[in-house]
């Protein structure tokens, strides 16, 4: 049976060992056999003396073990509490650090850097996914006051999403995007959209700018309305968050929704067995999301190009 299916209790039991854990590791980072990382030969001697398995190349003879290059490289938690963070992160209502210490039974630190860890790994790969077909734009206001002003409140994060979709107006697929706060210059003043374009949006898209404007009456709801659902997603998970984190806190909830809220262990899994670890400095410096994954594009609902 799929595991991404299945109740919390029975995915323990399913990766209920190290050993459990080991092997769908081994395949979600070496999905076609083992490939050393020095110089790509396809066949290693297993070393099982350690606490996870080492593998010597027959080839250079250099030594890989099987977290090196992972989300999980570095860290001593057991691989199973890994693997159940991971299955926690795929559920629609998420989890955050406090929960999930008190779930898996690791400190509160240990459980933040983990929810950190996969979530950039989840960032990674919203960000390798480009919007394309029709895609309709619409700017956002997170933390939005009822009665808005020319003044930015320092809740408040402009924000633009952008959505692609079915010939019928179903949204598939969305981003959201926090923008940088610059004075506004008068009512119908909003972000500039160019690079959200240039970043987000496949070349050969056909783009729809819906310019909501920050305080004019031109608002696309069903957008405005899905910005409203990742603020109270948030709001009700991780009783909000601050403008520094607030990017990869959007991308885990577009991960998610981009999923269309079914459980996605196995390509969560592989995402973090593909993923360079991210450091604490990092998480809590300004380096947060560069670059640990080489850039892959892909291209999503291509067939409603044109
Ligand atoms: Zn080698």
């Amino acid at each position: 049976m799929s595991v991404d299916a299945v109740s919390f209790e029975s995915f323990c039991s399913r990766f209920a060992t190290e050993k459990d854990c080991v092997l769908a590791l081994y395949q979600a980072k070496w999905p076609n056999g083992f490939c050393c990382p020095r110089c790509r030969h396809p066949y290693a001697y297993v070393i099982s003396t350690r606490r996870l398995p080492l593998y010597e190349c027959q080839a250079c003879k250099s030594q890989t073990s099987l977290i090196s290059g992972t989300l999980m490289e570095g860290s001593r938690t057991q691989l199973r509490l890994w693997f159940q963070a991971i299955y926690l992160h795929t559920r629609p209502a998420g989890i955050n650090a406090l929960q999930l210490s008190r779930i898996i039974g690791v400190t509160y630190k240990t459980a933040w850097l983990i929810c950190h860890k996969i979530r950039h790994a989840m960032s990674l790969t919203e960000r390798d996914q480009l919007l394309s077909g029709i895609v309709s734009l619409s700017d956002a206001v997170y933390c939005d006051r009822p009665v808005p002003s020319l003044e930015w409140h320092k809740q408040e994060q402009p924000l633009i999403i952008g959505a692609s979709g079915e010939p019928t107006g179903k949204v598939v697929r969305i981003k959201i995007k926090k923008q940088n706060k610059v004075p506004l210059k008068n009512r119908y003043d909003c972000p500039d959209q160019e690079i959200f374009i240039r970043e987000n949006i496949d070349p050969t898209a056909q783009v729809r700018r819906i310019v909501k404007r920050r305080i004019g009456r031109q608002r696309n709801l069903a957008l405005v309305r899905l910005c409203l659902d990742a603020e109270s997603f948030l709001g009700h998970t991780f009783r909000g968050i601050g403008p520094k984190h607030l990017q990869v806190y959007l991308d885990q909830y577009c991960y998610i929704w981009n999923r269309h809220k079914q459980a996605v262990f196995s390509e969560l899994l592989q995402a973090c067995a593909t993923t360079r670890t991210i450091t604490y400095p990092q998480l809590t410096g300004s380096t947060l999301i560069r670059s640990s994954r080489p850039k892959r594009q892909y291209k999503v609902g291509s067939s409603l190009a044109g």
